[in-house]
């Protein structure tokens, strides 16, 4: 696997990065965040850009113009503060829409105790971070609606997904000298999709054998969170899963205002608060930069300006830990500051060092993958039959009857018919709860091995009596299933 340093291009030169000062308090963190930065002497240009509510209300439905993807094409670097998701126009969120465009795969969020911020988990030692995989999973958003009374979310996981981010988490784990890479799945129910995250960490883990890399199922990992937050380095996770504990995660050191995040692709990286725009608060004075001015301290090391970084990051500790010209999220009761008057408390600490021993970054070396489309060739392939998936009010043998009326003559027997993943024909003890979508599994009576089946005359017979919403192959790789049983089927 080849890999490239992010930081090739360091320090001596300036770099320029998209500013999208977003929504809120967004445009006073930004301007916060762009001060120090200034005061620390970080060599970067900002290009501003926008995107965001304002960009909604000219009736722009992604929330992005042209001319801030082109800004983040040319540069490769945006700092964004929050982006608001408005009610009643446009109707996807603009955040994602630069996840995706970008292919940002890779969430990052450190997870630190700060001092002088109590919460009662100070004093534990906490500092991990968790890579969350941001582009596949839940995420892909595509959903249908099966009858007018069921939805569904197709849930899409791949081999080179999982592959990227699994690398680049051991890569990060590298980089900032750490020596604990978890992998946190829920491959033991989706042992498919979360299955395949867990087969290909422990097919890349031997490869780093300097990093001590274990498996951990996903809501056990929201326990040990919570119990011994201590114990975790870096944490690996799928996409839906890591949305969830990284928010449980920065609640353990202080919450959303202090928790910064990058998201990085091969060709962009973006670095955001994790918070939001705050609305309540917004044009008030009041915000706290702290999370937005991380997230730049991130963006100065992946840039590789790890002197600006350090700078920065101290006289954030210091000033947190003397508890002095705090805004008012973080302040003792009562002493709480404005946002102008934390950032020159801030700017008046940049030179002075924290109490807090620093971490020895490397240039995180982000793994290389060739512009390909991906495709895991198999040597044997063989059709084992269809899934068909019908609409219907019919009870379970009813149904069964006038499929196996369908099948008959045909290369297909109808071997099971689940409702919501449990089997209801042939018949189980219990009394299932029936809702309307049905899937059917039709099996061949012969696998068959690339010459097209029955397939067309097996469909025509079902339509004629039933409304049918979607039909998936049932295929073996290689002598492997590539479909899962329902619930009780044998
Ligand atoms: P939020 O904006 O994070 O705000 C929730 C509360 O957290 C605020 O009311 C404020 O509490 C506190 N807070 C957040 N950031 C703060 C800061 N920097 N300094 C001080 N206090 C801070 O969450 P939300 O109200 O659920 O979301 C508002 C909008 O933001 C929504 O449109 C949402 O879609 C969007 N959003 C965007 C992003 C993003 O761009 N990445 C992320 C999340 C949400 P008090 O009211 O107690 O002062």
């Amino acid at each position: 696997m080849d890999v490239t340093p992010t930081a090739s291009h360091v320090s001596s030169r300036t770099t320029t990065v998209t500013a999208i000062a977003g929504d809120g308090i967004g445009p006073e963190v930004m301007q916060a965040v762009q001060r120090i930065l200034a005061a620390a002497s970080a060599k970067i240009a900002w290009e501003d850009a926008e995107a965001g509510a304002a960009v909604f209300r000219r009736g722009i439905a992604s929330g992005c113009p042209q001319e801030t993807l082109d800004s983040i094409a040319r540069t490769g670097l945006a700092l964004k503060g929050p982006l608001e998701t408005p009610v009643g126009f446009g109707e996807k969120s603009a955040n994602v829409t630069l996840r995706k465009f970008f292919e940002l795969y890779g969430n990052i969020r450190p997870v630190r105790e700060l001092p002088g911020i109590r919460t009662p988990f100070s004093g534990r030692g906490i500092d991990l971070v968790i890579v969350r995989e941001n582009v596949e999973d839940l995420y892909t958003g595509i959903e249908h609606m099966q009858s007018a009374g069921a939805a569904q979310c197709l849930k899409l996981i791949t081999e080179p997904g999982c592959e990227r981010i699994i690398r680049l988490a051991f890569a990060l784990t590298q980089a900032e000298g750490r020596k604990k890479l978890a992998c946190a799945t829920k491959a033991n129910i989706m042992k498919m999709t979360e299955g395949m995250m867990k087969r290909v960490f422990e097919r890349v883990a031997p490869e780093y054998p300097d990093i001590a890399a274990s498996h951990i199922i996903i809501d056990n990992c929201a326990h040990q969170l919570v119990i011994a937050p201590e114990q975790f380095d870096v944490i690996v996770t799928t996409n839906m899963n890591g949305d969830i504990i990284s928010d449980l995660a920065a609640g353990l050191v202080g919450g959303l205002g202090v928790a910064p995040s990058s998201n990085i692709g091969d060709n962009a990286a973006m670095f955001e608060a994790v918070h939001g725009s705050a609305p309540q608060i917004a044009g008030k004075d009041l915000a706290n930069p702290t999370a937005l001015l991380l997230s730049a301290v991130m963006l100065l090391r992946h840039i590789g300006d790890f002197a600006a970084a350090e700078k920065v990051e101290q006289a954030v500790l210091v000033t947190l830990e003397e508890g002095r010209n705090l805004t008012g999220d973080i302040a003792a009761k009562g002493q709480g500051v404005g946002t102008t008057a934390f950032t020159d408390q801030i700017i008046a600490n940049l030179g002075r060092d924290s109490s807090e021993a620093s971490r020895q970054y490397q240039p995180l070396k982000m793994p290389v993958w060739p512009d390909v489309v991906w495709h895991h060739p198999s040597a044997h392939r063989e059709m084992m039959g269809l899934d068909v998936f019908i609409e219907t009010e019919q009870r379970p043998d009813a149904l069964a009857q006038s499929l196996q009326a369908a099948a008959e003559g045909t290369e297909f027997s109808l071997t099971m018919i689940e409702n919501r993943g449990a089997q209801v024909w042939p018949a189980r003890t219990g009394k299932p709860f029936l809702v309307d979508i049905f899937r059917c599994r039709f099996m061949l009576d012969v696998p068959s091995e690339g010459k097209p089946s029955d397939i067309a005359s097996l469909m025509g017979r079902i339509s004629a009596h039933h409304h049918w919403m979607h039909v998936e192959k049932l295929q073996r790789f290689d002598g492997a299933d590539g479909y899962t049983r329902a619930q009780g089927e044998n």
